[in-house]
């Protein structure tokens, strides 16, 4: 009998659409590699469209919209959103840096229109201090102040990625502040419950230290280093799938961390093939079917099935940082090809 089984497959559930990697924040621990991408770049509207048909036929049912800030470009998300709901795609809550509060104006055009398309997904919003170097706290309260106006405040959620609560904390209450200023009376933060109410309304917050890799070197004392033992399946069907679509097209394995920094990850090209081709030559790939079916360190298992070659005990931020550094070494790649065979033999 085989010492590992390999029966689940690849098999995405949706698409993440980066419409553009551009950012006005560059944090220091974004896990977007900005020197790889051309920032330039948008993504076409038509060419969304279209994948977004071709995906729901082939059972893609739910959509994220990340970045790069997705409000630099916001013409895109108000094109999608009214075929997704046609389609009956589920869109995630797409992450934001509040950059398009820093115009009002042009903050409230923007939710009015959202409004009127029925948008109902909200926003998570980023504030930590690694953000507010470049987006001023001022913006965010903006950003409540104007999204209040057309929607629901509980639709919203804050993320928070920081090495010391403490600071994120300041951050929250400055925000507070402004908004007190702003005529919102009744506002205060449950620590406990992980929420600040708002005029009755309950925006819930995350905190989290940052993960590697990051764009820029993170310190030690500002990640969390554990141990990785079992990892969750994550390409297969019992785990998480996204194929992540970049703004020229070039689609990835996944929407994980580690992600936009490997060419290993790029499984094809939708300007010139489909989804379905794309998804049916990567269930062959013998490394992405270890990991749909006991992630990174089920890779690692494999890497050390004759002899121990990466120490099981070496600590790193998230599952996705082993991933990465096993996907990266083409002596590791080797030996796991090599082992597979010895695994087949049992
Ligand atoms: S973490 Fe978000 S806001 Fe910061 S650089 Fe990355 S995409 Fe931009
Ligand atoms: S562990 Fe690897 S395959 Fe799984 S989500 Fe992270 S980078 Fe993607």
């Amino acid at each position: 009998m085989k010492k590992y089984e390999l029966k689940e497959e690849y098999t995405p559930r949706g698409i993440v659409f980066i419409p553009t990697f551009n950012c006005t924040a560059f944090c220091k621990h974004c896990n977007n590699d900005f020197k790889k991408h051309d920032l330039s770049q948008k993504m076409d509207i038509d060419d969304a469209v279209r994948l977004l048909y071709e995906g729901k036929k082939i059972g893609l049912n739910s959509i994220q919209l990340t970045g790069g800030e997705i409000t630099l470009y916001p013409e895109f998300m108000l094109s999608l959103i009214p075929h997704a709901k046609k389609l009956a795609m589920r869109v995630c809550k797409p992450p934001t840096n509040a950059y398009i509060a820093s115009d009002s104006k042009k903050a409230s055009e923007f939710f009015l229109k959202l409004k009127e398309i029925d948008y109902t997904s909200g926003f998570r919003l980023s504030i930590d201090p690694y953000h507010q170097e470049k987006i001023p706290i001022k913006w965010v309260a903006n950003f409540i102040l104007e999204y209040g106006k057309h929607f629901k405040l509980s639709s919203l959620t804050i993320g928070s990625s920081y090495y010391d609560k403490e600071e994120i904390f300041k951050l929250y209450n400055e925000m507070i502040d402004i908004l007190k200023k702003q005529g919102f009376s009744e506002i205060k933060i449950d620590k406990e419950k992980k929420f600040i109410l708002i005029n009755g309304f309950k925006i819930k917050y995350g905190i989290w230290k940052p993960t590697r890799p990051a764009w820029q070197e993170l310190e030690d004392y500002e990640v969390e280093l554990k141990k990785i033992e079992k990892t969750m399946r994550c390409l297969g069907p019992k785990g998480v799938g996204y194929l992540w679509v970049e703004p020229d097209l070039k689609v990835r394995v996944c929407s994980c961390n580690g992600n936009t920094f490997l060419d290993f990850y790029i499984i094809g090209d939708l300007k010139k093939e489909k989804f379905e081709d794309i998804i049916k030559r990567t269930k062959q790939n013998k490394i992405f079917k270890i990991l749909a079916n006991y992630g990174p360190a089920g890779l690692r298992d494999f890497l050390n099935l004759k002899e121990i070659i990466l120490d099981p005990e070496k600590k790193y931020t998230f599952m996705c940082e082993l991933c990465n550094e096993i996907v990266g070494n083409k002596e590791y790649l080797k030996i796991i090809e090599k082992n597979l065979e010895e695994n087949d033999k049992f």
